[in-house]
């Protein structure tokens, strides 16, 4: 399986059966009113399949379920090395699924099949593994207290968890919120974004296969406006994890409020600075600095979309991330050879346009791309493009495009690169190349973001947290600083006679 050629992902995609129903109570179910709405391949506009709607009446079920599955104590009070145990025959199972669910990826979000088979599998089995053997490696704490007293501080679950994510990584940022929530024992209503829900649905169903219990695990696919408001304005609900755009974000918090204070974690939109001096590999930086960027075609939280580049080498490293960005041209997600696919849908390759047109009115110099390609396909592909002289102050630096467009600007010193770095509501990530590890320290330090690069982008693992500053979130992901989102502390005061 692991050479097949374009071919033979066009002959399985043919093959592929996909099982659109929700997944509630342990099973695969319509949902109640019995609608469905299409989901679309991104790479040719047909449709794909057809997908459960849920609505209010099936969050009502799902949440009820898992309140009362949180209740009995059959997850939520299992040994953690029992949990561990389902959590690793999971990882298992999706790993044993690795090409199929890979496939479906590609077809649902319009990911190349390479990216989806090594990095969006691979990351989901990963963080699935990985957080299941942590959590019996989790001890509580006995804090200093007085003679003759005794305190426990125990992590214990939220209870119903509500998790809500977005289309441009499904599989994996549903992983990520999946995974710490379940192996530190709560129940989990999860609602995909409504136009790539097929990944979720898969998974779900291979956990219940893995032994998670029945009522502990719900996947509802339906529209962010009435049933992810449902879902964040329930009063059932103990917890909410959401990976998404910073207006949702700013409504959830509301939502929060104006409910049962559920807590409520958000990991939200970017716009990265990437710094590149003048002392640093170039070769190296140009080659990132596209990779930053164009990967998944823009549509990442953490894309590298400020490059500040040191005035002094401007042209001639334009020069070089130009040259760069020609390996990035989309092409067919089937096609292993493959760096770049489509924009989502039509609405997101229209954004794009849009702020195409909004750099050129700023008086942004276009230097490379700017317009649709393979329209012939039906998909919806967007060259990927360089605006040069651009000001921090324009709103292709200021605003998420969501799309292959890199915006350039200039500093002429450390103190400048910062300055432009922070000047913006995000703070998810970023980047600095130079040689002098002072320089390169100093900048990394004084960005306000919740990873930094040195002389890489997109650097990380399961070891580390992820999220952001500013408006960029409160939340992390990965690492055992995720089991953080998805516990309460309690103490136990004990006094003896
Ligand atoms: P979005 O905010 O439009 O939608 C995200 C999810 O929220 C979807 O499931 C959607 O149906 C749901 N939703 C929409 N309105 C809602 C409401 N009123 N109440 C409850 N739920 C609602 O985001 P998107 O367009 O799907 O994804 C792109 C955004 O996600 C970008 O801003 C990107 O930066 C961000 N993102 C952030 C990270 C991160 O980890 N920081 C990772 C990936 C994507």
């Amino acid at each position: 399986m692991a050479n097949m050629t374009k071919a033979d992902w066009q002959a399985a995609a043919k093959a592929l059966r996909i099982d659109g129903r929700a997944f509630i109570n342990g099973r695969s179910v319509d949902a109640l009113s019995g609608e469905t709405r299409p989901t679309f391949n991104p790479g040719n506009g047909k449709q794909l399949a057809q997908v459960a709607y849920c609505g209010i009446e099936d969050a009502e079920l799902a949440i009820a379920s898992a309140r009362a599955a949180f209740a009995s104590g059959v997850w939520s009070a299992m040994a953690p090395s029992d949990r561990k145990m389902v959590m690793v025959r999971w990882a298992e199972l999706i790993e044993q699924h690795r090409e199929e669910l890979a496939l479906l990826e590609c077809l649902d979000v319009g990911k190349p099949i390479s990216n989806t088979l090594d990095i969006d599998v691979s990351a989901a089995v990963r963080t699935i593994r990985w957080s299941g053997e942590a959590i019996d490696k989790v001890y509580d704490e006995i804090p200093p207290t007085p003679a003759n007293t005794l305190a426990l501080v125990q992590r214990l679950p939220l209870g119903v968890v509500a998790a809500i994510v977005p289309w441009n990584f499904p599989l994996s940022t549903t992983a990520w919120k999946l995974a710490p929530a379940l192996a530190t024992g709560n129940s989990v209503v999860l609602k995909p974004a409504s136009n790539t829900p097929l990944s979720a649905l898969f998974i779900a169903r291979l956990a219940t296969e893995a032994g998670l219990p029945d009522g502990v695990l719900h996947v509802l696919p339906g529209p962010g406006g009435s049933l992810g408001k449902h879902l964040a304005t329930h009063m059932d609900i103990d917890g909410l994890t959401f990976t998404g755009s910073t207006p949702v974000g700013q409504l959830l918090m509301q939502y929060s409020g104006q409910s049962n204070l559920k807590r409520t974690f958000l990991e939200l939109g970017g716009k990265s600075p990437n710094i590149v001096f003048a002392d640093a590999n170039l070769e190296a930086a140009a080659a990132m600095a596209a990779v930053a960027v164009f990967y998944n075609g823009g549509q990442t939280c953490t894309a590298g979309t400020r490059l500040i580049v040191e005035e002094k080498i401007r042209d001639e490293f334009l020069d070089m991330v130009v040259s760069k960005a020609r390996d990035w041209m989309p092409g067919d997600p089937l096609d292993p050879a493959t760096a770049m696919g489509p924009m989502i849908d039509e609405g997101q390759f229209n954004t794009v346009a849009g702020y195409v047109d909004v750099g050129r009115k700023e008086g942004a110099e276009l230097l490379f791309g700017g317009k649709r390609c393979l329209a012939e396909t039906g998909g919806h592909y967007h060259e990927p493009t360089i605006f040069a002289g651009v000001h921090n102050q324009m709103r292709v630096a200021q605003e998420e495009i969501f799309g292959p467009v890199l915006s350039v600007l200039t500093f002429k010193d450390a103190a400048e690169a910062v300055s432009i770095a922070n000047d913006s509501i995000y703070g998810l990530a970023g980047a600095v190349w130079s040689r002098n590890i002072n320089t390169a320290h100093k900048v990394a330090a004084a960005v306000r973001v919740g990873t930094m690069g040195i002389n890489n982008y997109f650097g990380g693992d399961m070891t580390v947290p992820f999220g952001g500053f500013k408006q960029s979130g409160n939340g992390r992901d990965k690492s055992m600083h995720a089991f953080n989102d998805y516990t309460e502390l309690k103490t136990t005061w004990i006094e003896f006679e």
